[in-house]
């Protein structure tokens, strides 16, 4: 089946260091590379954000692909056929459907190109008109720009010629059959494909070239089975990994300022298609990046309605920044005056806070009148109780307070008024995403070294290389000897790494201190128990997401220092070249004496701070510091 290093050889270059790869990652701008994949283990872990996982989760992160997207990714490469879940009849006729549209759009997308590159008229017509817009050949090629003849059903007939049903045809609109005619909807138009987030065509828009002013300048796919046009983005295809990266998502008119914007060098750029965001829309970048930028022409006509869209956006979570061009300028015609650099610049700086761009543009329009001014307030009131971090909205209104000299209070009286309303539902998402960010938190291991922590994370890493290994463990245990004394003397036990642990462990009632390991802990110990094989790649795949980011972590850590050459800590040997038994053992013993110096220590505390009667509790650190020189004795033999 897939292997890790080569799916992800396509994406990031690999080199070979030791018995893993390593590279830079892909999801952060690094020099001295700190991402590691694991042939052996067949998990990929990237040091510099914390991810890591499967084979299937890179694809989810890196591509951005949902789970039933990275399963077909695979099966493509590898030429196999996914066995989809099963579906009614009804689904499937569905599906098969969906196919054959989606097969259609893949045909046009290709005839549109060569229409473009091959035949007099598109170089003449189509091609020229890209080229005088300023689009390179290799811009051209990237955005698979086309052209369909000035014909009525030029593309029609090739496609019918080529066996592709009039029905496909006609639902994807490029067909339009008017009674027993049909006819080319993109008759003479240059083409703009549009892409779903996993590379696939949806749609085209296509723009005229003839100065007619009867016909619409564009013209795009109409609503249909595979083309929703309220749950795509123009470009989110191309923007996708820039746009995580960057961790902003510049959101523009149409399809020419985003081509623009590329071939500027600026890549996480989208845009709407000529409507409204919509929140489907606002969804898909909300999986990539919590920031949108927002960018408007130089007129400012529509910029008032526009400003109204983007409260949708405040309330997906999201944080909205907006910038406008120069009188007369819009973001196509000013990335193609302006280098790289220059954009990126007129960007940084132009760039404004919604919240306070909206204040003070409304101001200026209400300045000398008290009824637009109360509306005024509402209005912008409205826009910051959208927002879900209540700090932020505090700090908003006080700037708004200061934009529109008016009282903090009255602003707050009114923000109050408005949550009041709609507060129920927005708690709970809040404590969702709170918790979710615990989780990842208490995954993060501690700066300082933390003994017990390391410790349970050997465990959890032995578990996961060795768990069902079958050992030999010496263990050390009191004998009478000859002349009667208690001497304590090795014996041997076979058993399995897993169940050593776990019984060892039970005996002492030991509890795992860090949440995250407790949860693996039973996970795996559940897993091996009912699984003969163990893989870590098959037990990652039936966890949580942050759990199974956690154990790359852990089963990663030691490649970590092989990167960098950082000093190993080496209070706890390493398991190189040393036998597993031995290993388990020593680590057992080391948390079990760990975990007993912390309970006499505490045993010394209450004693010191109190005038009880402490017999009892003397006589417990005495058990204890019996324990524990036992268990020393123990560790210096396996040692
Ligand atoms: P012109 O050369 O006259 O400036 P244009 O092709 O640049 O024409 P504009 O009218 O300037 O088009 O439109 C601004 C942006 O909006 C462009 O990126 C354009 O591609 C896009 N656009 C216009 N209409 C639509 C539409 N109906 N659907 C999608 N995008 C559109
Ligand atoms: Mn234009």
């Amino acid at each position: 089946m897939a292997r890790v290093e080569e799916v992800i050889g396509d994406f990031v270059q690999l080199k070979k260091a030791g018995s893993n790869f390593k590279g830079l990652s892909p999801f952060s701008e690094e020099r001295t590379p700190s991402f590691m994949v694991s042939p052996v283990k067949q998990i990929w872990k990237d040091f510099s954000t914390g991810k890591g996982g499967t084979v299937v989760s890179f694809l989810m992160e890196h591509e951005h692909f949902t789970y039933p997207e990275a399963i077909r990714y695979l099966a493509k490469k590898y030429n196999i056929e996914v066995e989809e879940t099963v579906q009614s009849d009804a689904q499937k006729e569905a599906a098969g459907e969906r196919e054959s549209m989606y097969l259609v759009a893949e045909f046009a997308n290709t005839y549109f190109q060569n229409t473009l590159h091959k035949t007099e008229s598109g170089k003449a017509i189509g091609l020229s008109y890209f080229k005088e817009r300023g689009f390179s050949d290799e811009t051209i090629k990237k955005f698979q720009l086309g052209y369909s003849t000035d014909e009525w059903s030029g593309f029609t007939d090739e496609a019918l010629k080529n066996g592709y049903q009039l029905k496909y045809l006609e639902r994807t609109g490029l067909t339009v059959v008017k009674e027993t005619k049909q006819f080319d909807r993109f008759k003479g138009r240059v083409i703009f494909p549009i892409h779903s987030m996993s590379g696939r065509v949806l749609g085209f828009g296509g723009r005229i070239l003839a100065n007619n002013e009867k016909a619409a300048k564009y013209l795009n796919s109409p609503e249909s089975d595979i083309y929703h046009k309220s749950k795509v983005l123009y470009g989110i295809y191309y923007a996708k990994q820039t746009i995580a990266k960057e961790d902003n998502c510049y959101l523009v008119e149409g399809y020419t300022d985003v081509i623009q914007f590329h071939q500027t060098g600026i890549k996480n750029v989208v845009s709407s298609s000529g409507t409204a965001l919509t929140p489907e829309q606002i969804r898909l970048i909300n999986r990539l990046t919590k920031t949108i930028t927002v960018l408007f022409d130089g007129d400012a006509a529509g910029i008032r309605a526009a400003l109204r869209g983007i409260d949708l956006i405040l309330e997906q979570g999201m944080n909205v920044k907006v910038c406008t061009f120069p009188q007369g300028e819009d973001p196509d015609s000013f990335a193609k005056q302006n280098t790289k650099e220059e954009l990126q610049h007129y960007l940084n700086d132009n760039a404004k806070d919604f919240i306070a761009y909206k204040a003070s543009l409304l101001m200026q329009e209400a300045k000398n009148d008290p009824i637009a001014k109360a509306n005024l307030i509402r209005d912008m009131v409205t826009s910051i109780s959208k927002i879900s971090d209540q700090i932020k909205q505090e700090i908003y209104v006080r700037e708004c307070s200061k934009i529109m000299d008016i009282s903090e209070e009255v602003l707050f009286s009114t923000l109050a008024q408005i949550l009041k309303k709609e507060n129920a539902d927005f708690r709970k998402t809040q404590q969702k995403e709170q918790k979710a960010f615990e989780v990842i938190k208490a995954a993060a291991p501690a700066k300082k070294v933390d003994v017990q922590f390391e410790l349970e994370q050997k465990i959890i890493e032995i578990l996961l290389l060795y768990g069902n290994h079958q050992e030999d463990f010496e263990d050390l245990i009191y004998k009478e000897n000859d002349a009667g004394e208690l001497v304590l003397e090795p014996v041997i036990q076979q058993a399995r790494v897993f169940e050593k642990i776990y019984l060892d462990l039970q005996d002492d009632e030991m509890q795992f201190g860090n949440e995250n390991f407790k949860s693996i802990y039973y996970l795996l110990i559940d897993f091996l128990n009912q699984n003969d094989e163990f893989s870590i790649e098959n037990f990652i795949q039936n966890i949580d997401p942050p759990l199974a980011s956690a154990v790359t972590s852990i089963v990663m850590n030691e490649e970590r220092y092989s990167l960098h050459n950082w000093e190993k800590n080496n209070i706890y040997p390493k398991p190189k070249g040393q036998n597993v038994a031995q290993l388990v053992s020593e680590t057992i013993l080391s948390l079990r004496c760990f975990l007993i110096d912390q309970k006499v220590n505490e045993f010394k505390q209450t004693t010191q701070n109190t005038t009880e009667d402490h017999s009892g509790v003397l006589e417990d650190v005495l058990n204890y510091s019996n324990l524990k020189m036992l268990l020393s004795r123990k560790l210096n033999r396996v040692l």
